[in-house]
């Protein structure tokens, strides 16, 4: 017969431990009853347990819940597009736009100059095109839904093959593969070449009368180097068109601008060059380099973008007012900024931060510091682009290195992933390191007190 009088009370614990977490009242007694409950069955099956080390589980596992609230954190990784850290911060012109269509109504779907219903994201779709310098475009809920909603709609059941390089099969991460993302969509992947080489004649061969389009993926998350051959996008553009297919790619990242103007990286492939080159269909993310929402963006032949819009699923993957309020500032800011001002994003600001700006804040977070028991230097590190852009894009950045006198590595990070706001570093071969590229201006105060907090 197990121990259930080793089992607290919901409703006593849940006061006891009400004042150990900022959560909703109900919230906490939620969390304990469910905890209680699995502890139950864990009596059931045999287990033992007193009733401190059953209270003590339950504390414990409501501070790691507690601390899973999303809510904001100092990036000092030094990777500007972080999705373990919600990849591209907004800038203030497109926060502040979020603020205002949020806590009110707007003409989503409302025409003001008849009165009448009005078309969804039809400024927003415009201003894209001419950004990106096509025929047409729109946004859904992310890449991936770009990409599932692009092959469904153009693949029909007498039409279903997609010719894919072997050495574009990639996986995103977070599972997804494109040959899962392939048959999730009804599509029949036929594969062509080698890994590191795919002829134009691979693609001429793979061609039959069920093709229903090619696609090219980007290698965004790793690189393919040496002995390595591709045709180029105009000659597989050129059969595409002999064959009445469509060449769409799928671009990742999509950096609207050269992004290698503004550090010295590799040169980033644009959605521009991308069409511009004979893609009909080019699909990228919104969160990534291009510095806005979680978003897909599709762009390109009107008559392809239409069908994309015109195909049911497309309603299932529609983006919201505030994901079309925050996208349609970051295009504008773009499109303002052709030619003069730098447009309002966070990522490519910290791209082209000047060392010496990032060795002045350094030097005043040091100077903050003294006394403390912990050597603090600044040492030159890189940087990386992240978020499956440009694996070779290492950058030079500085970091503050902390080497704490009495505590370990281990005991510094966490208390500094505990400290609010979260601050998060990285450790480099035995080496505590917090990059500054990423991390706001705005920010080095806070972070300057959670170090003087953890280290005294
Ligand atoms: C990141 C990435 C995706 C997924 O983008 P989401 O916006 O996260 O859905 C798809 N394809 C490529 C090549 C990527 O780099």
């Amino acid at each position: 017969m197990p121990d259930f009088s080793q089992l607290p009370s919901v409703e006593k614990l849940a006061l006891a431990l009400a004042d150990e977490v900022s959560l909703p009242r109900p919230l906490v007694t939620g969390f304990v009853k469910r905890a209680l409950a699995q502890w139950r069955e864990r009596l059931e099956q045999g287990e033992n347990a007193d009733r401190e080390t059953i209270e003590g589980d339950v504390l414990s596992g409501l501070r790691i819940f507690a601390t899973s609230r999303l809510q904001p954190v100092i990036n000092a990784t030094g990777v500007l597009i972080h999705t373990n850290l919600g990849r591209s911060p907004l800038g203030q012109r497109a926060s502040d736009a979020l603020a205002q269509v949020a806590t009110g109504y707007s003409n989503l779907e409302f025409n003001l100059l008849d009165g009448k219903r009005g078309k969804r994201a039809g400024y927003l779709e415009t201003a894209l095109a001419v950004l990106l310098e096509t025929e047409a475009a729109t946004a859904v809920n992310n890449c991936a839904a770009a990409l599932v909603l692009s092959l469904r709609t153009l693949i029909s059941p007498e039409k279903n093959e997609v010719i894919v390089s072997r050495g574009e099969l990639v996986e995103i991460g977070g599972g997804f593969r494109i040959p899962e993302v392939l048959e999730t969509s009804g599509a029949r992947l036929v594969e062509v070449g080698a890994t590191n080489k795919t002829h134009l004649e691979d693609y001429a061969g793979a061609l039959t009368e069920r093709t229903a389009l090619i696609l090219k993926v980007h290698r965004s998350n790793f690189y393919l180097g040496g002995f390595t051959a591709e045709p180029s996008v105009p000659e597989l553009a050129s059969l595409a068109r002999e064959h009445g297919i469509p060449l769409v790619e799928d671009l990742g990242s999509g950096a609207v601008m050269n992004t290698d103007d503004l550090a010295p990286i590799d040169h980033e492939p644009t959605p521009q060059e991308a069409l511009r080159n004979g893609i009909d269909l080019v699909i990228f993310s919104g969160d990534k380099l291009l510095g806005g929402p979680q978003a897909g963006i599709i762009a390109g032949d009107a008559g392809l973008v239409a069908r994309i819009k015109d195909e049911p699923f497309f309603r299932a993957v529609r983006c919201d007012k505030l994901i079309l309020t925050v996208l349609q500032e970051c295009i504008d800011d773009y499109l303002r900024s052709k030619g003069e001002a730098r447009p309002d994003i966070p990522v490519l600001n910290f791209l082209s931060v000047p060392l010496e700006q990032l060795q002045a804040r350094a030097e005043s977070i040091v100077a903050e510091l003294g006394g403390l028991p912990a050597r603090i230097a600044i040492v030159e590190t890189s940087s990386q682009t992240g978020g499956g852009t440009m694996p070779r894009a290492e950058f030079p950045s500085l970091a503050l290195e902390i080497v704490p006198e009495g505590t370990g590595l281990e005991k510094l990070t966490t208390s500094l992933r505990s400290a609010s706001p979260a601050v998060i570093g990285y450790v480099h071969e035995d080496r505590f390191l917090l990059n500054l590229r990423t991390v706001f201006p705005s920010q080095d105060k806070a972070l300057t007190r959670a170090l003087r907090e953890t280290l005294q």
